[in-house]
């Protein structure tokens, strides 16, 4: 087995830089490479979950709700229909991507993990990365933390996946003043806009659908309540595309080598849970490492991306289903406190009798709706 105290992290978004902390904290000397360079941007719904703030502060990297914006909670939204639900304990923030980047950049670079910014990783070898350039740089753990395209993952021979299922999103900001403290879901029979207020003049507007990825303004015109809101206004940059998949592995470690982040897999952006999830990922990666077992890396990644992919499933279950889609809505409308126990366990409420308990609440409610 391996033994050592030196780290390389390939690449520094915020898997990356988590788990440069997480190590640092338990000791280890770390680098991170990265091909891009500070502070990265990245289309994203900006929007971090109590239990991401949470996570965060365990990395010593506190989040307050004026550096973006404060949300209660999640509201689903559908032509007249609306159902609310508040967090069951403390407050999301919304906060856009770079102001992300740069609070994990800076403790990261306080805890003395060193950078080498704007340098791809070319290849890995058992005792160390290629960087471009021709430099090698020994360490005695490699960790891929290069995103959902990994070659990481395809170098150490952890691409054999079970499914993956895809589908195109679309990132734009508005210049407007939230008009909800809460992330609205939309949905449309074509896929879901959902809207993450940034600040307190600034949106984050995701749109994701399943076969299109379309102009956001005409994509708008789908989520009527939406496009009456922000026809007139700006955009306040670009907007960018990418793809949100669904994708488990098999394994997410070999030898010195472990996977975080989206190139350990990745559930649909409509949960919210990235982010979250490999904060918590960085924390059992360290811990392992430390013990000097990747095994329990294994094992916590696995039992880590059991709640978010049972969400991801439940909400993918709606799309493209407008009888359920609608029957859910009216179920959660008239009884808010089986919706408000479903975003419970979207936050991480995971004790097996609540879990148990909401599901045969919400089977009985549908038969009853
Ligand atoms: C549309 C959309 C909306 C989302 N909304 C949310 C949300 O609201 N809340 C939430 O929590 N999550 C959300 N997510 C998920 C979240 O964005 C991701 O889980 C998160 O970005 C994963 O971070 P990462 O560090 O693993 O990967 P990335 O952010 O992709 O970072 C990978 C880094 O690796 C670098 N890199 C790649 N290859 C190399 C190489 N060979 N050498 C060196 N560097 C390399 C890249 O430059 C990059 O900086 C969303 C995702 C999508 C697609």
């Amino acid at each position: 087995m391996v033994n050592g105290r030196y780290v390389f992290v390939i690449g520094g978004g915020p898997a990356g830089l988590a788990a440069a902390i997480a190590a640092r904290h338990r000791g280890f000397q770390v680098v991170v490479a990265d091909g891009n360079k500070p502070p990265i941007d990245k289309p994203c719904g900006e929007g971090l979950l109590p239990d991401s703030i949470a996570a965060l502060q365990q990395l010593g990297v506190e989040i307050s709700p004026a550096e973006g914006y404060a949300l209660q909670g999640i509201k689903f939204l559908e032509k007249e229909k609306s159902a609310t639900a508040c967090f069951p304990a403390g407050r999301g923030v919304g906060l856009r991507r770079p102001i992300l980047h740069k609070k994990m950049l800076d403790q990261a670079v306080a805890l003395g993990v060193q950078f080498r910014w704007e340098t791809p990783v070319t290849g890995i070898q058992e005792n160390g990365v290629n960087l471009a350039g021709g430099d090698f740089i020994q360490a005695n753990w490699i960790i891929g933390a290069d995103g959902a395209q990994s070659r990481v993952r395809r170098w150490a021979g952890l691409d054999s996946s079970a499914k993956k299922e895809s589908r195109l999103a679309s990132r734009a900001h508005f210049v407007v003043a939230p008009w909800s403290e809460y992330v609205e879901i939309h949905w449309a029979a074509k896929g879901q806009a959902y809207v993450t207020p940034v600040s307190a003049n600034e949106v984050c507007v995701v749109m994701v659908s399943r076969n299109e990825n379309r102009d956001i303004r005409v994509a708008l015109q789908e989520f009527p309540q939406l496009a009456s809101r922000l026809s007139g206004e700006r955009l306040s940059r670009p907007a960018r595309g990418t793809i949100t998949t669904m994708h488990r592995l098999k394994h997410v470690c070999r030898g010195n080598v472990a996977l975080i982040g989206d190139a350990s897999g990745s559930v649909d952006a409509i949960t919210g849970e990235g982010l979250s999830l490999s904060f918590h990922q960085a924390v059992a990666l360290a811990e392992a490492m430390e013990k000097n077992c990747l095994d329990l890396y294994q094992k916590a990644h696995r039992q880590l991306a059991r709640r978010p992919t049972f969400m991801a499933r439940l909400l993918l279950m709606l799309d493209g289903r407008t009888r359920l889609r609608r029957r859910t809505l009216t179920v959660f409308r008239n009884n808010p406190e089986v919706f408000a126990r479903l975003i419970s366990i979207h936050v991480g409420e995971t004790s097996p009798v609540h879990f148990a308990a909401t599901s045969a609440l919400l089977g009985w409610r549908f038969l009853a709706a």
